[in-house]
């Protein structure tokens, strides 16, 4: 029996309302107190257009990850749920 794998496709690092998220790299950082810290990037995809993008995450800041990338952000408008 053959299987195609393909590596490129992993299970996402975490799903919030529907929406994947996969951990790409981390990124040191400082913070404005100069404590250095580091950020999640990950790989998402538009909730509107699925093209793919970033978005970095400080430690323990996930409710704020970016469902939409650049061109179709809209601050303080939901994502409806997708189906
Ligand atoms: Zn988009």
């Amino acid at each position: 029996m053959s299987v195609t794998s393909r590596s490129a496709i992993r299970e996402p690092d975490f799903v919030i309302s529907g929406q994947a998220y996969w951990l790409d790299r981390t990124e040191p950082y400082r913070r404005l107190d100069g404590q250095m810290t580091q950020l999640d990037v990950f790989m998402t995809h538009c909730a509107q257009c699925g093209e793919r993008f970033e978005v970095k995450r400080s430690a323990g800041g996930i409710s704020a990850l970016n469902r939409r990338c650049a061109k179709h952000r809209r601050p303080g408008i939901k994502v409806s749920p997708r189906g």
